[in-house]
């Protein structure tokens, strides 16, 4: 166990990508492509998002909500409530998520964006970002949760404190911790939890499989257990994506059943986590202004 979290909690932050469906880099586009139509993908997402505003508030739970820059402007135009619900709300922090999806690293597009292009992407997102919720984006998380160089540089000339896009293994090293990344020492990197499960197979912060009907409430509730033990004073966020509570990877209708139904999973692992001992639940950017304020005040 980390010596430092003596006696400290352990952090969780719910966090949410808000795009509209499992978004595809496809050869040739700097933008994502949708599997089914995009129109779909906007309305399944914001049902999703009220779904998930429902669980948060009945719970007095915060949440980081990471923006796309397209889906914030549909929401504006098209559910002029759900936006006002968001703006209104003291617990949510609010991220940015790129302006449409775009593979930064172009690892699949084949079309890596350079330094101005990611800065002028990251400048587009914040505009919007600003105009809608009344506030710049301090936290970051990239799509398909591919971080560059270009973006680390844009972050910092745009004054994020934070990005939430690394994924990595807890070990002796690194208890879930804010770190400084290499060549940024203005930006702290508030990384992702991937991690194994008993069988040795692996597991993760996001809920995807939880929502897939590909592992049980019960894995993800070990996971938090577990990390309690391991990692207390760090921060472990979980993450998912509002159209995954109505609609699967593929653009289908989810399970409308009880017991598969993904709202239902998401609310029992909520209640779960609710009865663990040692937990707090907080935003990503308020985890990180406590853990880097200096010792006594
Ligand atoms: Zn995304």
């Amino acid at each position: 166990m980390d010596s430092e979290g003596v006696g400290k909690p352990l952090s969780v932050a719910f966090t949410a990508d808000i795009d509209p469906d499992a978004n595809r880099a496809r050869a040739g586009r700097v933008d994502a492509v949708s599997a089914g139509a995009r129109e779909a993908g906007f309305d399944a997402c914001f049902r999703g998002l009220r779904l998930l505003l429902d669980l948060l508030e009945e719970n007095s739970l915060p949440a980081t909500l990471f923006w796309e820059g397209r889906t914030l402007e549909q929401l504006a135009r098209r559910q002029a409530d759900l936006l006002a619900r968001v703006r209104q709300s003291e617990s949510l922090e609010h991220g940015c998520h790129g302006y449409r999806h775009e593979d930064f690293a172009g690892q699949v597009s084949g079309i890596p964006l350079g330094r101005a292009r990611t800065r002028a992407v990251l400048a587009r997102a914040g505009e919007v970002l600003g105009s809608a919720l009344g506030a710049a984006p301090v936290g970051f998380r990239a799509p398909y949760c591919r971080l560059t160089p270009e973006l680390t540089g844009a972050l910092v000339e745009e004054g994020y404190a934070y990005d939430a896009s690394v994924a990595r293994e807890p070990s002796a090293a690194w208890g879930l911790r804010p770190y400084r990344l290499e060549g940024a020492p203005a930006l702290w990197e508030l990384a992702l939890c991937r991690s194994k499960d008993r069988q040795g197979k692996a597991i993760s912060g996001y809920l995807w499989q939880l929502f897939e009907g590909r592992r049980p409430v019960e894995d993800y509730v070990e996971l938090v257990g577990s990390l309690r033990q391991e990692c207390a004073g760090g921060l472990l966020q979980v993450a998912l994506h509002p159209w995954h509570l109505v609609v699967s990877e593929d653009g289908r209708p989810a399970a409308s059943d009880g017991t598969a139904n993904p709202a239902d999973r998401l609310r029992q692992f909520v209640e779960r986590v609710l009865g663990i001992d040692g937990l707090a639940f907080t935003t990503a950017g308020a985890y990180l202004q406590e853990a880097c304020r200096p010792e006594g005040q």
